[in-house]
This record gives C-alpha cells, sequence and structure tokens, in this order.
C-alpha cells in the first residue's frame, strides 16, 4: 500500500500507492526519529508509524509539516506524544482551514473517522533553525509558491532536499504563486543536492536536479503565455481546455492520472489572477 525507499542512511522515502504518489519521509537517529509529512489516508501514515517502531524500533518525537494540505498534515494525529513543527502560517492555515475541511470529507465517506486535526505546537517565523538528530542536520528552508507557508527540510549531511509540494512533477499553483515558486526553485538551485524528496512523485536524482527545476519554470511560462493568449478568444474556457497538459510540455500519466486535471486547475485559476473575472464558456 506504501512504497518505501531508502535514499540515504537512516534516510526514508514513503509513497503513496493510491494518492497522487505523496510522498512523507523519515530521519532515523540513534534513539529516536523524526517524520516530514504524513500521507493522506490514515492507513498509510499508521504503516510509517509501525515500520518506525516495530522495524527500527525507534519513537518518533518529532513530526514535521512542509505545509498545511491534507495530503501532508492530517496524519499528526497518529504520532500521539510527537511535537509537530512547521512554518507559522502552517499553523495558522491549518487552524483555520483544517476542522471546515476534515468535518466536509466525513460527510462522504468515513475513511477519516478517527483522525484529527493536530496543530503544530513549535513554529518557526524567520531565520534559520536546525534539529539535530544524531549525526544529521535538518535545516528549514522556507520554500513558498504552491502554498504560502511551504518549507522544505535539507539533509545538510546527506545533501537530500525534502522539498514538500512547491516541487511536483507538475507545478500545482492553484494555493500559491507563480512567481514566488520560480524564486523558491531557484533558492534551491543554489543548494548542493544528492537527492530531492518532491512532495509528490518519483525521487530526482542529483544529475536531473538542474534540468527538473528548468523543465517547472517552462511549464510555468508556458501557463502564463497560454492564459494571455486565452483572452484573445471569443471563449477563454474552451480555449484553455484544448491547450492540454502535453501541450505545456508535461506527460498527462504523471501523478497517477491526475495531471490533467492538475493543469486545468492551473490554468483556470491563473485565468482569473490574470484577467480578474473567470474564463468564459460556449454555453455559459
Ligand atoms: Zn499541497
Amino acid at each position: 500500500m506504501i512504497h518505501r525507499e531508502r535514499v540515504a542512511d537512516d534516510v526514508y522515502t514513503f509513497q503513496s500507492d493510491v494518492y497522487a504518489q505523496v510522498n512523507a519521509g523519515a530521519v532515523i537517529g540513534q534513539d529516536w526519529a523524526v517524520v516530514i509529512d504524513t500521507l493522506a489516508f490514515p492507513d498509510e501514515t499508521l504503516a510509517i508509524r509501525e515500520f518506525i517502531e516495530r522495524e527500527l524500533k525507534r519513537k518518533v518525537r518529532y513530526v514535521i509539516n512542509t505545509h498545511y494540505h491534507a495530503d501532508h498534515s492530517w496524519g499528526n494525529c497518529f504520532f500521539p506524544g510527537a511535537y509537530i513543527l512547521s512554518s507559522g502560517l502552517c499553523r495558522e492555515l491549518l487552524g483555520k482551514y483544517g476542522q471546515k475541511s476534515l468535518t466536509a470529507a466525513l460527510e462522504t465517506d468515513n475513511t477519516f473517522q478517527k483522525t484529527q486535526i493536530v496543530l503544530p505546537h513549535i513554529t518557526l517565523e524567520e531565520g534559520v533553525l536546525e534539529l539535530i538528530i544524531g549525526a544529521k542536520t535538518l535545516r528549514f528552508i522556507d520554500l513558498p509558491g504552491h502554498s504560502p507557508d511551504g518549507i522544505g527540510v535539507y539533509i545538510v549531511e546527506d545533501e537530500v532536499l525534502f522539498a514538500g509540494d512547491v516541487w511536483m512533477p507538475i507545478p500545482h499553483i492553484v494555493d500559491g504563486d507563480g512567481e514566488v515558486m520560480r524564486e523558491s526553485l531557484r533558492k534551491i538551485s543554489q543548494l548542493t543536492i544528492e537527492n530531492v524528496v518532491q512532495g509528490h512523485g518519483e525521487v530526482i536524482l542529483r544529475g536531473e536536479v538542474n534540468s527538473s527545476i528548468a523543465d517547472r519554470i517552462d511549464y510555468l511560462d508556458k501557463i502564463d503565455q497560454v492564459v494571455l493568449d486565452a483572452a484573445q478568444d471569443e471563449y477563454p474556457g474552451e480555449y484553455l481546455r484544448e491547450k492540454t497538459i502535453e501541450e505545456c510540455g508535461r506527460s498527462r500519466i504523471l501523478l497517477g492520472g491526475a495531471a490533467e486535471e492538475i493543469h486545468q486547475q492551473n490554468l483556470r485559476h491563473l485565468y482569473q489572477k490574470v484577467h480578474g473575472e473567470k474564463p468564459r464558456y460556449f454555453n455559459s
């Protein structure tokens, strides 16, 4: 149900097989462990805990949320006794929207019956925070753009970056901002990197980092242009619908088939932001 991978000594990633290839991670120390993000469904998050507690025989002392979205933070409640860490804004946004979204989710299915929204106990506002675990240093980096509250976790000694959703196979900007995302991606390109664990999708290896950043910025440039061109069309909504993800240079099979939907959300969001109104459709 979850796919586990070891990316460095005592550093693991866990990927959901069922929800948009979302990733979580863990760094294992002598006596205790840090979890980076939780997964979309309770069973998946519990499987991470079981692996760390039963197989590796460590207790999870800290859980870091890279941002407040449900598929990264709703598993906080499955680590009772752990301290939850995030940006201050993540705590604020999870407090504002978490319970509302959870209540709405419970109306349609009972997958989240045991889920509770647990707000971070420790927040960082600015400056540099490092968490030391055994021989490893976890450095927190502000990486907004996918959402305003995003942070990444850089393991200094291993040169591994858990980037959160600012880095995905297809940039997703409906809760963020393309320009801010570009800045975050450029900031990442300054780091020495062995591996990037994206918020969703496969691990990016050192040799792919630069081209991968360039691909994402290229996609953001393309959708900017599409949205400008769409305004010339009598029915911009139809125009956007025809500009598929493949026309914007990315594959539609990414993210377990969710790619086109994410892409269309980006286009509609950006259109409204740039032109101040929703795109018009033939029959609206
Ligand atoms: Zn997200």
